[in-house]
C-alpha cells in the first residue's frame, strides 16, 4: 500500500518552495502527498512579494478532510505564519498518531519573513513538543534558543537547547557553516553525523522544505528516524546538485535528478 504523507505549509507560486516542492518530493519518492494550505506566497526566484495567512479555520477544515477519511501516515509543517497558526496546527498534529516532522520556517533564503516573531513563544512551547523529528537551521535555532553555532563543535550544544522544547530527535542543519554540509541528528542519546561534500550551486530554494518531506516520506514507508533522515539527506543532496536556473534569481532544487 502507498503511504499517505500530508504538508502542513505555505504556497510557493513559483513551484520552488513550500508546499510545491514538499508534494513533488512525495511523488518522488513514491507516497501520495496531500496538503493543508496555511499561507499563499507570492514568490519568485527574486523573493517573496506578498504572503497572506488563510484563516484558522480554513486550516483545521482541510486538516479534519484528510485525516478523517484519508488517514496520514506521516505529517510534515513549514510556514505557519502567525502564533494563531501554530497553536491550531500543534493541537491537531498532537491529537494524531502519525509522526510529524516539524521545520520550523522563520525567515526564507531571501530574508522575507514567514513567520511573525510574536509566534516563537507557540513555536517553542506548543510545536516542538509534538514533534517528532524538528529540522532548524541555525538560524532558526538562534531565534528558538539564542545558541549562535560558529563552528560544528557547538552543534551538539544547539540540539540539546532545541531538545530541551521536547522533540523526540531533532536535526541540526549546519549547511550554513563554511565547509562540508554537515548536521546533526540526535534524540540526547544517540549522535549521528551526517556529511555531504558542497556543491558549489546557488540555485537551492526549496532546500529545506524537500529535506522535511523525505523525511515524512521515508518515515511514511516504516523507516526508522535515523534511517529516514539518512535517505532524505541524501535525497536533498542530489536536488540540490541539480538545482537549476529559474528566473533573474535564485532557482530552485530539483526533484527530477
Ligand atoms: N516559501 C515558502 C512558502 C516556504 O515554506 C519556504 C520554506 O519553508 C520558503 C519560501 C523558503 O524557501 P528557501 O529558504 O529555501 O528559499
Amino acid at each position: 500500500m502507498r503511504p499517505n504523507v500530508l504538508t502542513v505549509a505555505g504556497s510557493d507560486s513559483g513551484g520552488g518552495a513550500g508546499v510545491q516542492a514538499d508534494l513533488k518530493t512525495m511523488l518522488a519518492l513514491g507516497v501520495h502527498g496531500m496538503s493543508v494550505l496555511t499561507a499563499v506566497t507570492a514568490q519568485n526566484s527574486l523573493g517573496v512579494q506578498g504572503a497572506w495567512e488563510l484563516p484558522v479555520e480554513a486550516v483545521r477544515a482541510q486538516y479534519r478532510s484528510v485525516v478523517d477519511d484519508i488517514g496520514v501516515q506521516a505529517v510534515k509543517t513549514g510556514m505557519l505564519a502567525s502564533a494563531e497558526l501554530v497553536e491550531a496546527v500543534a493541537e491537531l498534529i498532537g491529537g494524531t498518531d502519525a509522526p510529524a516532522v516539524v521545520d520550523p520556517v522563520g525567515v526564507s533564503k531571501h530574508g522575507d519573513p514567514l513567520l511573525a516573531a510574536s509566534a516563537l513563544e507557540s513555536v517553542r512551547k506548543r510545536l516542538l513538543p509534538v514533534a517528532t523529528v524538528a529540522t532548524p537551521n541555525l538560524d532558526e535555532v538562534a531565534q528558538l534558543t539564542g545558541v549562535r553555532v560558529e563552528s560544528e563543535e557547538q552543534l551538539p550544544e544547539a540540539a540539546a537547547a532545541v531538545l530541551a522544547y521536547g522533540p523526540r530527535w531533532v536535526l541540526i542543519k549546519g549547511g550554513h557553516l563554511a565547509g562540508d554540509a554537515v548536521d546533526l541528528l540526535t534524540d540526547g542519546t544517540e549522535e549521528h553525523w551526517l556529511r555531504a561534500p558542497r556543491y558549489d550551486n546557488r540555485h537551492t530554494h526549496g532546500t529545506g522544505c524537500t529535506l522535511a518531506s523525505a523525511i515524512a516520506s521515508q518515515l511514511a514507508k516504516g523507516r526508522s528516524v535515523p534511517e529516514a533522515v539518512r535517505d532524505a539527506k541524501e535525497y536533498v543532496t542530489g536536488a540540490i546538485a541539480a538545482g537549476f536556473a529559474l528566473g533573474a534569481g535564485i532557482g530552485p532544487v530539483d526533484h527530477g535528478w
